[in-house]
């Protein structure tokens, strides 16, 4: 059976093509400029909107509807409602109201809102997003909303997300005026994200409790083959999950989602999906999608998707890429250098602020991708360092360096460059040279953020490229729009603040040791862990940055800073609460049955007086026990750690005490697991080990 990829290709949307087919004229221009404008949409039209909304998705199979939104727990949320609604006589018709597209009252008490809404006025409510298009999923039609306290705090991820475009927008577009270009009248940001995920076998995970419970291995001894020979990466996919691949690739494009490219990973295991960008409120939610459909898809394959950040210690872990630009709605990508001098010097004043954004703004950047899953990736086996960076590659480097040193890219001989007059060399889009080690690299037209973890909503890292780009564009503006002459403004400017910035550009390999020296001599930060990054996210510089631009209120801010805090311990807490059950129930139980089948070894082989000295025996039990003390002396202190944890009341300090207490408990007793697991006989020890695990997908 072939597949009719243009045909399948949004049937589950209801997008532009079926509102332009399905909707009144009038409706459709009104419904047009709420999208395209953020002008309120009248009750009448979206009556109009809802009833044809809802025979669409009847036709295609839906008998519910929900708001599908998503809540700080960093998954969506949704609740079904039926169509149905009675009619004398005991009958039912199926309607939707304006009322019930446009607005939605979920009871929301359970979502975590840091303290913001008391649960005496638990009520949130959620409110259409009209620039995102519904779009049908377990015969259910799914609106995107967002989702608030009834005092108009955001309570969800796209609010904030929402908001940050805005200001992105107004920032980029007075940028944009200084430069002439009057037919601008909005500007985007465009995110492509690429996913990483492990995809294992069903029947293996459902004997790792660790794994069903935190995602995560929290033991498991290397295995005899990693990744070493590197033969995963790009290899030939296998036919299962290939099979699964197709599903999945279909499944996305039903929905909209412009699923690109897949192909295997490093790791054993693992693999990536890209999407082609969009708009970043809908690459954040068909990432969402796309993150919910692996799993689902998984599991109709008889295989399990794992999305942690580190599923298997040792072993790369997962990551998302988040491939960020800015364009117009006339179609031009602001960080893709242009054909005339004049498009160059604005794209270089662009890149100018993306830079000094990322060097004022490091610390917030690296909040933004911080979690206890990601904790373990960041500085670890081939992945980003904790330290944000930038790579411009060589190309654009050289201008850079021009700009600073003041020579012309070109002419050595000139002394002065005119911003205004430089003709930028050209920049190839897949230099083969790229820099995989940079946190945040320049590939051409736009910038990947790589610092991503592979469980998180990509709303985070946006709301603050969003936000720190936009504000420094309005410092920018608010310079130029002052200057008589605008060129030498323009230039003195742009070599001022590349020149202040140049601590931030590293273009060595920033998973080098002496990278960490290097970066702490130029003063750039190094926020190891969450706990250590998160006191960032409440600063003077965060607070009044969110505020000015409208994205965080001071009391948003501080509510999601204990939501994080609080997501941190609660996530450690489960792992060690995991890793204790599963020490004493199984672990402790296959050791002490290792040592008893030694010790038996032993007395029969002096019982029949033939054998000699069981010498090998006697070390094997001598080396089983001394581990199976430590086992019980550190199960035992983690127990009594995670006892402590439970008498902290202030969110920072839990949170601290779980990173530098708990999880260095786990970690030590891990450390005697793995070593048990080398020794023990496969058929006694009591779950399956990373190679089967890993190698499980056959
Ligand atoms: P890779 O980084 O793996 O070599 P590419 O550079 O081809 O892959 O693209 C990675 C991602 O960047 C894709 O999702 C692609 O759609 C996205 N991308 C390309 N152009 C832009 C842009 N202007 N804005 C945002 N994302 C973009
Ligand atoms: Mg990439």
């Amino acid at each position: 059976m072939t597949m009719n990829v243009p045909e399948l290709f949004g049937k589950k949307v209801f997008n532009d093509a079926v509102m332009k087919e399905r909707l009144p004229k009038d409706t459709y221009k009104a419904l047009k400029k709420t999208i395209d404008e953020g002008t309120h949409l009248q009750l009448d039209v979206a009556n109009v909107v809802a009833h044809a909304m809802k025979d669409w998705a009847i036709e295609q199979g839906a008998t519910h509807f929900t708001h599908w939104f998503q809540p700080m727990t960093g998954v969506t949320a949704e609740k079904h409602d039926s169509f149905i609604s009675p009619e004398a006589g005991g009958s039912v018709i199926m309607s939707f109201s304006g009322k019930e597209l446009v607005k939605g009252e979920p009871d929301a008490s359970s979502f975590p809102s840091g303290g913001l809404r008391a649960t005496f006025e638990a009520r949130g409510y959620t409110a259409w997003d009209p620039t995102s298009y519904a779009f049908i999923k377990d015969d259910t039609l799914c609106i995107p909303t967002a989702f608030c306290s009834y005092s108009g705090e955001a309570l969800d991820k796209k609010t904030p997300l929402l908001r940050s475009m805005q200001a992105l927008d107004k920032s980029a577009v007075r940028v944009l005026k200084l430069f002439g270009n009057e037919d601008v009248k909005r500007v985007i940001t465009t995110v492509g994200p690429e996913q990483e995920y492990f995809l294992i076998d069903q029947e293996v995970y459902n004997k790792r409790p660790d794994i069903i419970y935190t995602g995560r291995t929290l033991f498991g001894a290397k295995p005899p083959k990693g990744q070493e020979l590197e033969d995963h990466y790009f290899g030939t996919i296998k036919p299962r999950v290939s099979a699964y691949m197709k599903e999945l690739d279909e499944e996305l494009w039903k929905l909209g989602i412009l699923a690109k490219t897949k192909h295997n990973e490093v790791a054993p295991a693992q693999h990536e999906l890209a999407p082609i960008f969009s708009t970043t409120n809908i690459a954040t939610d068909h990432n969402q999608l796309t993150m919910e459909l692996m799993k689902t898809i998984a599991s109709k394959h008889g295989m399990a998707c794992l999305l942690h950040e580190k599923p298997f210690a040792g072993v790369n872990g997962s990551g998302k890429h988040n491939n960020w630009s800015i364009s117009t709605d006339t179609g031009v990508n602001l960080l893709e250098p242009g054909d005339t001098p004049s498009q160059n010097a604005q794209f270089i004043l662009f890149l100018t602020a993306v830079i000094k954004a990322v060097d004022d703004y490091q610390e917030l950047l690296r909040v933004s991708v911080a979690s206890a899953g990601n904790d373990h990736r960041l500085g670890a086996n081939e992945a980003p360092p904790a330290i944000i960076s930038m790579f411009l590659g060589d190309e654009l480097e050289g201008v850079v360096e021009s700009i600073v040193n003041g020579t012309d890219y070109h002419d050595k001989e000139k002394e002065l460059m005119s911003i205004g007059a430089v003709v930028l060399p050209h920049i190839p889009q897949d230099t083969t040279d790229r820099n995989r080690t940079s946190p945040f690299a320049f590939t051409g037209n736009k910038f990947e953020f790589r610092s991503l973890g592979s469980t998180a909503s990509i709303s985070g890292p946006n709301i603050v490229l969003n936000t720190i780009v936009a504000e420094i564009l309005d410092q920018f503006a608010e310079e130029l729009e002052k200057a008589s002459d605008f060129d030498s403004a323009l230039n003195a400017l742009v070599k001022r603040e590349l020149t202040a910035h140049q601590r931030i550009i590293f273009n060595g390999n920033g998973y080098a040791e002496d990278w960490v020296e290097e970066a702490k001599k130029r003063g750039l930060s190094n926020l190891k862990s969450t706990v250590d990054a998160l006191p960032a996210f409440i600063s003077d510089k965060a607070i009044e940055v969110f505020t000015k631009h409208e994205v965080f209120s001071k009391t948003e801010l501080m509510s999601r800073y204990e939501i994080l805090l609080e997501n941190y311990y609660k996530i450690i807490n489960i792992e060690a609460l995991t890793l204790i059950s599963m020490t004493k129930k199984d672990i402790m139980a296959a050791a002490c049955k290792y040592e008893y089948a030694i010790a038996k070894t032993i007395n029969e082989k002096s019982a029949t007086g033939i054998v000699g000295s069981s010498k090998a025996e006697k070390k094997k039990l001598e080396t089983a026990a001394e581990l199976v003390e430590l086992m019980s002396e550190r199960l035992e202190k983690l127990e009594a750690d995670v006892e402590k944890g439970a008498a902290f009341t202030d969110a920072y300090e839990n949170a601290k005490y779980h990173r530098e207490v708990i999880f260095e408990s786990m970690n030590s007793l891990r450390e005697v697991i793995d070593k048990l697991e080398v020794l023990v006989p496969s058929d006694m020890w009591p779950y399956p080990t990373y190679g089967e695990i890993l190698y499980s997908v056959k």
